[in-house]
Order: C-alpha cells, then structure tokens, then sequence
C-alpha cells in the first residue's frame, strides 16, 4: 500500500510543479488533490488488499481461487498458527489473516495481534466448520491447498478436528488435496495412529457427523484406500537444517505423494540423499523417495534474497534422480553471485514469470502418483 500511496503523492507533485510554473492553475491543482485523495486511498486498499477481498469472498462456498501456480484452489477448514523456523517471519497468512480481521471476517478474530508495526500469531486457533465441508459441494476434480492460513498439524488443531479434515478429504475421491506442514513429527504421529487401526475407523466415526444421504456414505466409505490416493503429504524447507529435520518423518509417512516446497529458500539445501529409493545415509533408515521438489525465493516486503544457483541446483538434483521438480518464482530479490554482488530486477514482482528466467530453471513439472 506505502508503494502506491508514494506513486500516488509523487504524480501529485508532479502536478504541483506543473502548477508552479503556471501560475493560474495552482487552485484548480489543489482541488484535483483534495477531490482524488479519497479515491486514491480506496484504490491503494482495493489493489493491496484484493487477495484479502478474494479470501472473503469465498466464505462458505467451495474453496477460494488460488493464484498459487502448483495448486487450484484454497481450502482453509483451519486459520491460525505459530512461527516455527526462520521461514514463517514473513508469512504470508499472518498479515493475511491481519486484513480479514479488519474487515470483519469473524473466523479471523484475535489470530493476530499488532506488535509494534509487525503483526504476530497469537497462537489461537480457529476451526471453520462452514468451510469444513466446503469440497464435497464441488463435484468438478480441483487440487486443493490444504489450510494455505495455517498448518494442519499444529499443537493447537486437536486430533478430532484433523480426523473431519480427513475424513472430507477421504469422501472426496474427486479431489486431490495437497497438505504441507511444518511439523512433520507430529503428522507422522497422527498418521501412526490411524494406520494402526488399519480400517481408519476414526474417520469414519468423524464422517458420520456430517449427516451424508446414507447411500452415499456407504459407497464412499466402502471405497476407501490406505494411505488415501488423493491426499500429497508435503513438508516446508527454508535451508539445510530445516530440510534434514523434516525430510525424514515426512518419507515415513505413508502418502500417495510425498513433497517438499523449498520456498522461501533461503540456502542452499542438498537433497540428494533423499531423491532415491532404499536405505539412506540417514542413520540406515529405509524410506521411499521424495516424489516431487517445489522451490522458490521470498516475495512482498521484507523479502530475503534468493540465490538463482540454489534454485539450479535443486533442479539439477531433481533432473539426476528423475524427480519431478516446479521453479515456482525468482521472488522479489533474486541475485546470482554468493556475495549478493549480481543482483537483478525481474519486471514480475514475484519474480514469476518464467519469460524472465535462465531458459534451465524454467521447469514446471507435476509429480506421478504412486499406485
Ligand atoms: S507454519 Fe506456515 S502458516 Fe504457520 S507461521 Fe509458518 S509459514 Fe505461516
């Protein structure tokens, strides 16, 4: 909003000077400022908070158009999270989150709270049962961003509420769900659980609530697969610690798709280890292999800069295992040497639009999945 507020006031002084120099249409300049002045602040908060507005819109209905290129649409049964790792300081669903509120959006009430002139989580946790059953309304296939305001796996979501998420995941063979979290551990818990009872009856203790036409609900429930075919577990990575960490529950868990989403990367992360099948350096444990690497640089304000090796690195690593692999964007900082010293401009401010790209990392690949 500060860049089209700047924008704005800088066309206003450029009006001023042409004023200056005319004399005689000082007054009528003046006028145009005072009388534009509120439409200049409608269109800042309009163009700043049109995501905000789209979110809001959405409400209630079967999911929010996304405009992230790996997914189709939102599907936000929960809102609300903690920072876990230097990839959460500028989250976007934090000041996302921040707008709703603002406007009135009671599921985002005191989710976040102003500290200083950040915004920060409070850590509460909101379950949106409206939005609950929001997928199975759709009968059209639509992959879905699991909970793109939150992480499914927090400490605060309780396991009932991750057995109706699942349990609408699983009535929805239709759709293909992808989940990502920063808390691996405690998803492969959870999925510990469940695979331990083997006919996954907690989700269908939870589906029964849902009040299905009864023949429906059987034929569905009779269909069910383990691990479900339509759901992508995925961890987020920021560097190599981060990646080390959550890598190795994450290709313990059972999944139809397993994936990581290296953005905001902010290093270089190696994940040649876990790009093949069998046992690993990882203390000999046996896993199955990654299946699909999304990777990006930071975008918006207070972008941290991304290194375009890192991103051909990925690539590389991706290509030599036979991976599939999806450059995201450059982000708003994109550089090419290690000291920062090449830094360039991209004309997307995200830095995503492949056009404007190294021809090697325009790769955009979907993963296959596992039969
Ligand atoms: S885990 Fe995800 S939603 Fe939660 S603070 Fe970090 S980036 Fe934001």
């Amino acid at each position: 909003m500060l860049a089209v507020i700047v924008y704005y006031v800088f066309c206003g002084l450029a009006i001023c000077a042409v004023a200056g120099v005319h004399k005689w249409t000082t007054p009528y300049a003046v006028l145009v400022m005072v009388a534009l002045w509120p439409a200049i602040l409608c269109h800042a908060m309009l163009m700043c908070w049109k995501e905000a507005l789209e979110e809001w819109r959405g409400r209630g209905k079967d999911g929010v158009m996304s405009k992230i290129e790996w997914t189709q649409k939102t599907w936000n049964p929960v809102a609300g999270c903690s920072d876990k790792s230097p990839g959460c300081t500028n989250c976007y669903a934090k000041k996302m989150a921040g707008r709703l509120e603002a406007m009135g959006v009671k599921k985002y009430e005191g989710l976040t709270v102003l500290q200083g002139s950040h915004r920060v989580w409070t850590g509460k946790i909101a379950f949106d049962e409206q939005a609950l059953l929001a997928p199975l309304r759709r009968k059209k296939p639509t992959r879905y961003f699991v909970n793109s305001m939150s992480d499914l796996f927090h400490e605060n979501v309780t396991d009932e509420q991750i057995d109706r998420i699942f349990a609408v995941m699983a009535l929805c063979p239709q759709h293909t769900f992808q989940v990502l979290t920063k808390r691996p551990e405690r998803m492969l818990a959870y999925l510990r659980q469940v695979s331990d009872e083997r006919d996954m009856q907690r989700w269908v203790n939870a589906a029964v609530e849902f009040d299905l036409p009864s023949p429906m609900f059987d034929a569905a429930v009779a269909e069910w697969e383990w691990p479900l075919p339509n759901v992508w577990l995925g961890v987020s990575v920021e560097n190599q610690a981060t990646a080390d960490e959550r890598i190795p529950p994450l290709l313990q868990a059972p999944a139809a798709v397993r994936f990581i989403s290296a953005e905001p990367l902010l290093g270089p992360v190696d994940v040649e280890a876990f790009l093949g099948d069998g046992e690993s350096a990882i203390g000999g444990m046996e896993f199955i292999e990654l299946d699909w690497v999304i990777v990006g640089g930071e975008s918006g304000p207070g972008a941290r800069p991304f290194n375009i090796e890192w991103a051909r690195s990925i690539v590389q690593q991706c290509a030599a295992a036979g991976v599939a692999c999806f450059v995201k964007q450059m982000g708003a900082k994109p550089f090419m040497a290690e000291d920062c010293a090449i830094g360039f401009t991209l004309r997307d401010r995200k830095g995503g639009d492949m056009a404007e790209w190294p021809e090697d990392l325009r790769v955009r690949q979907m993963p296959e999945v596992r039969g």
